[in-house]
């Protein structure tokens, strides 16, 4: 039969009941439908048909409305009323036009009279069967339509990204949820809105080229990075208002046919916008690190040489000059040693800053790594400007440094190196101001120099002294001088200084201060302390034998005191030789008594221990020592000869020096004025107190054989008598 083919191939199989009170009616139904793969039950009344229909789950209800207990229509009506889901088919004898009108009313499907033909019923079970069929594949359909919709609308606003729709001309037409959270703002503030608005300015030229994208194959816009705005109100855990948000964008052309003929019509854009503000930072942190210092978060190397050589094609291409300099801290090594690292970075630290406070916009300074810094200055209008920065350099470090409560000096050798005239390119420029640096070095430290070709010979000079000196202890070329002391008061020899020398073979004597600083670069202080030390005690009872009052005074570089070995050295060699340690006076630097005084008073106590006596050498200079000397173990101090060569004039006050004379009287200390050169210093000096001094007037500093010739030449002068003055004993 056609109608259960349309059954069975939908695989569906309704479910009939039959309302009919006459079994005849009944009989005959069941065997119109019975090859049909239809379920059908039958009632025979309407109460039969109510518990039926309460229980069971039909498809199609065919309803005599006449029956002896509960009428069709009141059948009818509880359907309705208890929703069920069933579709009637009144079938009755009665022929009232009112029945009729009341089932279709109450929703029959159709109506059929009795009697009804063969073709009549099954057309119209057929009908109301297919339509319900159909409707619930509509139902269905809507029912997974709107699924589908809410997973989708599910999946989008759970993304983790942004995703959006443009119209034609840009304005947002869709945006998920996850705007509100990543920008701040709700989506039915940005529906309509022109996706400008969101985008950073600086990158909206960009932006224009992805926003809009058209092409919806694999050329479009992938993963273009941008910025957006965020809302004031944004609560983004990892963001503050005024970040913009980078993103990662995806956006491609939105395509719909309207009609079947046509090519698809641009309708728009589809995009999705993924936050990578987290990756970028990072990624801006990993690379910040490759080109910055840790410690003072200046440009390192790598990033200092990209700078200068930018600089120094621009330079190039201007026909202007620039200067590159090099700095390095004096005596830092000093401070790290004997302050910790700690302090010793912290040192570096306020050096950075405050070195980058004498520079402009545009100017590099960066960290070579230890102590040493380099800076360029591009766009140099006369070498007169880089003199005035370098000058703002070594007044900045002037001031003294505060270290956790440690006070601080340090100061820096600065050389300057100025394209084109002291080289052409990068390495010429960096190394000759290395050089220039190294001059300022030589010549005492804490200043600034250019580039000139004597630094290069100097340089080079140092280069070949370097290789010698190991030599020269093992060759024995070195020599102790000594230089005396004189009481003026007495006219009397009091001591001596000794004074290393090289004897070089072939550029003659060469003086320490050439000679030293590549011996404390090359850590040969120690070998070299040791041989003086051997030295000193040697000569001492030679020239002992023509006078044994004499105090000898020994320099003992702050790095080997800070050794602890010095201890240790100086009672073997005295017990060794027989010498009395009262004859010994040790000079150390102001310096290592600043930098760190509790160790070098541990030091000092120890060598007062031995019965050795202390000095503090080129006492003045070291800036604040006064506040500490009372507390160091400290017998003498030598007036710096920076002092003594200003006095010029009797009458005027020198106020550093008489300020010291006061300083050692009020504390007791011996006081010996170093490097008196001339008649007025020696009556200034003996005017206010100081007798004792030191200086080429007197001597200069002279070998072994020439300084006993000296001694002998003294006694003798004292020996003879005084013409007026009764001779003394
Ligand atoms: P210093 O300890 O301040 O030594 C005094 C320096 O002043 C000596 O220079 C001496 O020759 C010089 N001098 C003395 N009187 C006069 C004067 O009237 N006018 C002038 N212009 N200079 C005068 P020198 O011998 O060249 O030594 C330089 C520095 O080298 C010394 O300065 C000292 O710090 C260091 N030094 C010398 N010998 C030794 C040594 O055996 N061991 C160590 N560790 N350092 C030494
Ligand atoms: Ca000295
Ligand atoms: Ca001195």
């Amino acid at each position: 039969m056609p109608f259960m083919d349309a059954f069975n191939t939908q695989a569906y199989h309704p479910r009939l009941l039959v309302v009919d009170d006459d079994p005849r009616s009944r009989a005959s139904l069941r065997e119109l439908l019975k090859d049909s793969v239809m379920e059908l039950a039958t009632a025979q009344n309407g109460k039969d048909a109510l518990a039926q229909l309460s229980t069971g789950r039909f498809d199609l209800v065919l309803l005599d409305l006449c029956l002896p207990d509960v009428g069709g229509h009141t059948i009818m009506d509880f359907i309705s009323r208890e929703a069920i889901d069933v579709d009637v088919v009144v079938i009755s004898g009665r022929v009232e036009i009112d029945a009729a009108i009341g089932a279709l009313k109450r929703g029959a499907f159709d109506y059929i009279r009795k009697p009804y033909g063969l073709e009549e019923l099954t057309t119209t079970v057929r009908n109301a069967l297919e339509q319900r069929r159909l409707r619930q594949a509509n139902r269905h359909i809507a029912l997974e339509l709107e699924h589908s919709e809410r997973m989708y609308r599910y999946l989008v606003d759970a993304s983790p990204d942004i995703i959006y729709t443009l119209d034609r001309e840009g304005r947002f037409t869709f945006i998920n949820d996850r705007v509100s959270r990543l920008l701040g703002f709700q989506r039915d503030q940005l529906i309509g809105q022109h996706y400008g608005e969101l985008v950073l300015e600086d990158d909206l030229e960009l932006a224009n080229h992805a926003f809009n994208e058209r092409r919806s194959d694999g050329r479009a816009s992938r993963n273009v990075e941008l910025r957006l705005k965020r809302s004031a109100d944004v609560r983004h855990p990892a963001s503050r208002a005024n970040d913009p948000m980078t993103i990662s964008l995806n956006a491609s052309g939105m395509y719909l046919q309207s009609g079947s003929s046509e090519r698809p019509g641009f309708v728009g854009t589809y995009g999705v916008v993924r936050d990578i503000t987290d990756k970028k930072r990072a990624e801006s942190v990993i690379s910040y690190q490759a080109y910055h210092d840790i410690l003072t978060d200046l440009p390192n190397r790598s990033l200092f040489q990209d700078r200068l050589g930018m600089a120094l094609i621009q330079a190039k291409r201007n026909k202007t000059e620039l200067a590159v300099m090099f700095i390095d801290l004096d005596r830092f090594k000093l401070v790290n040693d004997t302050l910790g690292h700690h302090k010793g970075d912290a040192l570096l630290q306020q050096v950075a800053r405050r070195l980058k406070r004498c520079l402009r916009q545009g100017d590099t300074l960066a960290r070579q790594g230890g102590d040493e810094f380099t800076v360029v200055l591009p766009d140099l209008h006369r070498h007169e400007d880089a003199r005035v920065v370098a000058a703002k350099f070594i007044d900045s470090l002037e001031q003294p440094f505060d270290l956790d409560g440690h006070t601080a000096h340090i100061s820096a050798s600065i050389g300057i190196a100025v394209y084109p005239d002291h080289g052409e390119t990068l390495d010429e420029l960096l190394r000759n101001a290395d050089t220039a640096m190294y001059q300022v070095k030589g010549e005492g430290k804490n200043g600034f120099a250019f580039f000139d070709q004597s630094s290069r010979e100097m340089l080079d000079r140092r280069t070949v002294l370097g290789h010698g000196l190991r030599q020269a202890l093992a060759l024995n070329e070195l020599e102790m001088y000594y230089q005396p002391q004189v009481d003026t008061s007495t006219n009397r020899l009091v001591g001596a200084e000794a004074l290393i020398r090289w004897n070089h073979p072939t550029r003659g004597l060469i003086l320490p201060g050439e000679f030293l600083p590549y011996a404390e670069e090359n850590d040969l202080i120690p070998a070299l302390s040791e041989w003086m030390i051997d030295a000193l005690c040697r000569d001492m009872p030679r020239w002992s034998r023509v006078d044994d009052t004499l105090k000898l005074s020994l320099n003992l570089s702050p790095r080997y005191l800070d050794r602890g070995k010095i201890y240790d050295k100086l009672r073997s060699a005295m017990s060794d030789h027989d010498i009395s340690p009262d004859r010994l006076e040790v000079e150390i630097t102001e310096n290592i008594c600043i930098s760190n005084p509790q160790h070098a008073i541990e030091q000092l106590e120890r060598l007062g221990q031995l019965g050795v006596s202390v000095a503090i050498d080129d006492f003045g200079i070291g800036y604040s020592s006064l506040a500490y000397l009372h507390r160091f173990p400290v017998d003498t101090i030598k007036v710096d000869q920076s002092f003594i060569k200003a006095i010029e004039d009797e009458d005027t006050p020198y106020p550093v020096v008489l300020a010291i004379i006061s300083i050692a009287r009020g504390l007791g200390l011996h006081l010996i004025a170093e490097g008196v050169e001339s008649e007025v210093q020696v009556r200034y000096l003996r005017a206010h107190g100081c007798t004792v001094m030191q200086g080429f007037l007197f001597h200069r500093p002279m070998p072994i054989d020439e300084f006993i010739a000296t001694i002998d030449r003294k006694a003798q002068q004292h020996a003879e008598p005084v013409p007026g003055k009764p001779m003394m004993n």
